[in-house]
């Protein structure tokens, strides 16, 4: 059977609104822990914005260096860590990311 990598949805398909984890399981006794948990702030980025986040960490914080590595100017890596800082203040305030 083919294995589909399912990512993490992080709106509600409905109403668009941040969605909460309700239930966690232990695979290895199947253990179910019910409740309502907020995602860890960086698990509430999209799958892009979370990847530069690691790739900015992994390069010590360098945008120059990322900039490099993806092969675009300094300008535009600048853009788009300002674009994630944002999101990251909105997701703080609790305000849905379009
Ligand atoms: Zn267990």
């Amino acid at each position: 059977m083919k294995q589909i990598k399912k990512s993490l949805p992080l709106s509600c398909p409905s109403c668009a609104s941040p969605l909460k984890v309700t239930s966690l399981a232990c695979e290895a006794c199947d253990t179910t822990v019910s409740g309502s948990f907020e995602l860890p702030l960086l698990a509430r980025l999209s799958a892009d914005d979370l990847q530069f986040v690691i790739d900015f960490v992994k390069t010590s914080g360098s945008l120059k260096l990322m900039a490099q590595q993806l092969g675009l100017s300094y300008p535009t890596v600048r853009n788009r860590l300002d674009d994630i800082i944002a999101n990251i203040e909105k997701i703080e305030k609790n305000i849905k990311i379009p």
